[in-house]
């Protein structure tokens, strides 16, 4: 069963998606806005198992993170405090001829914008590019019935904001003694200037996002904690280790809050190769610092035992659900040869935690009280976890359709159930099929499910 992975699978993957119900392209119907995608009836499922797997690793599974659910829309003081307002931005030219917009570090520019000599990458005019000048990446709207300058706010642009100006909150209503964190998930927003990939980079994207309050001095430990923490976090879902690896910022990458910072990056193959999909950063006490200039709020941890007051430094965990899915998409396909068959597969390879689809139930045939004993049996496992019925075509097509969503288990009732009340469950990557009592599936699969 040699398996074969395309170089580059994106393409592939844009279209599986598309067709299955996985992700579509957002107001399709109106030829598409720029880099914003929906997610099908499939997609849905996948993203939210595996943002239930960041909250339970998070959040439940610990008692030393606390959630949150802030607002999208913040006092617009936020984001003068948190440095986005003068420093989120990019430089950009614009052609004068074409009037088409690039980062002023396109490699396609030939010669130095605002100089003579510079040739417009897409009309080829020389001398229109103008020199490059700064555009902020957040949206900004207005608040309110009047459009006028005290009205505007934006569009967050990362969720850690609405953790950090709760900070006090959280501390006090739960009584969490540093160190102690905050965690959450929602959408972010950027008007990035090159977004593309599929879901990789977009303009609307959702965060999963924790931050950590330590006493400082203390920072180092936690960073190196939540570095080995994280990186586990990914090879759990089935991320191949040899496909995940740490790049560390230079001096000269490092952002204006951050005291030391690693990506854990995914190797996506084809023309990407290794990109970012989760930040972890030592932003010292960069954020509570500003907030409580800006807002004349003290937001010092006082500390009992010791009898002092503090301000908490922080370490960020801060994860792209879209680029998390889009990682275990691409980590999951392979086209496969079946030995004995003509025709090939697809296989989504999702960890079976991660898989829209747990089970599906097929009847072998459409008739001999098959398809009743299936129906029956998909309604009992329906009340555990969710499962495709499929009682149309070859069994070998009805097979295949499940491979390439990603559905671990296949169960068939063929005419030996009807004799003895067993029947076979089929493994995606094994292909071995079992014969089991039909009242012991759930449980069997349930077991599966949770390792
Ligand atoms: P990049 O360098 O790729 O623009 P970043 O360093 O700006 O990313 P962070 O601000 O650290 O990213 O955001 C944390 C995580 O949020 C990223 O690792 C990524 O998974 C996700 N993310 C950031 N921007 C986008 C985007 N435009 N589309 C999808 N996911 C994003």
């Amino acid at each position: 069963m040699p398996a074969t992975a395309p170089s580059d699978v994106l393409e592939k993957l844009v279209s599986l998606c598309k067709r299955r119900g996985f992700i579509f392209q957002s107001s399709e119907i109106y030829g598409g806005t720029g880099s914003v995608w929906d997610y099908g009836p499939l997609g849905v499922e996948l993203k939210r198992n595996l943002k239930d797997r960041w909250w339970h690793a998070m959040v439940r599974a610990r008692d030393d993170i606390e959630g949150l659910d802030a607002a999208i829309l913040m006092h617009p003081r936020v984001w003068e405090a948190s440095g986005h307002v003068a420093t989120f931005t990019d430089p950009l030219v614009d052609c004068k001829n074409c009037k088409k917009r690039f980062r002023a570090d396109d490699p396609k520019i030939k010669g130095t914008p605002g100089t003579p000599d510079a040739q417009c990458p897409v009309c080829g005019m020389k001398g229109t590019l103008s020199e490059p000048r700064l555009f902020n990446l957040m949206f900004k709207t207005y608040m309110g019935p009047v459009e006028d300058s005290a009205s505007i706010v934006y569009l967050r642009p990362e969720t850690a904001q609405g953790i950090y100006v709760n900070f006090l909150n959280v501390q006090q209503s739960t009584r969490q003694k540093v160190p102690f964190g905050i965690a959450q998930i929602g959408k972010a927003f950027r008007n990035e200037i090159t977004p593309g990939n599929f879901i990789f980079r977009t303009r609307e994207f959702e965060q999963m996002e924790m931050q950590f309050f330590v006493e400082p001095g203390t920072d180092m430990h936690w960073f190196e904690y939540w570095k080995e923490q994280r990186l586990n976090w990914h090879k759990s879902l089935g991320l191949a280790p040899e496909r995940l690896e740490f790049h560390q910022h230079s001096k000269e990458e490092l952002a204006h809050y951050a005291r030391a910072a690693f990506d854990i990056q995914f190797d996506f193959g084809g023309t990407l190769g290794f990109q970012e999909i989760e930040g972890v950063h030592n932003r010292g006490d960069f954020d509570l610092s500003r907030h409580q200039e800006y807002s004349g709020k003290k937001l010092e941890y006082f500390d009992q035992p010791n009898n002092k007051r503090f301000l908490p430094f922080v370490v960020e965990t801060s994860v792209g659900a879209d680029r998390t899915t889009l990682a275990v998409l691409v980590n999951g396909y392979r086209e496969e040869t079946v030995e004995g068959e003509s025709e090939g597969r697809t296989v989504l390879g999702l960890h079976p935690s991660l898989a829209p689809i747990k089970a599906g139930v097929f009847p072998l045939v459409k008739k001999d009280g098959m398809p009743e004993f299936a129906e029956k049996l998909t309604a009992e496992l329906r009340q555990r976890f969710p499962v495709f019925y499929d009682e149309s075509g070859a069994i070998g097509r009805r097979y295949r359709r499940q491979d390439e969503v990603g559905t671990p288990y296949c169960i068939t009732i063929d005419g030996q159930t009807m004799q003895d009340g067993t029947v076979t469950i089929r493994d995606r990557d094994t292909l071995q099929q079992e014969r089991v009592a039909a009242d012991a599936v759930a449980r069997i699969i349930q077991a599966r499910l949770s390792t």
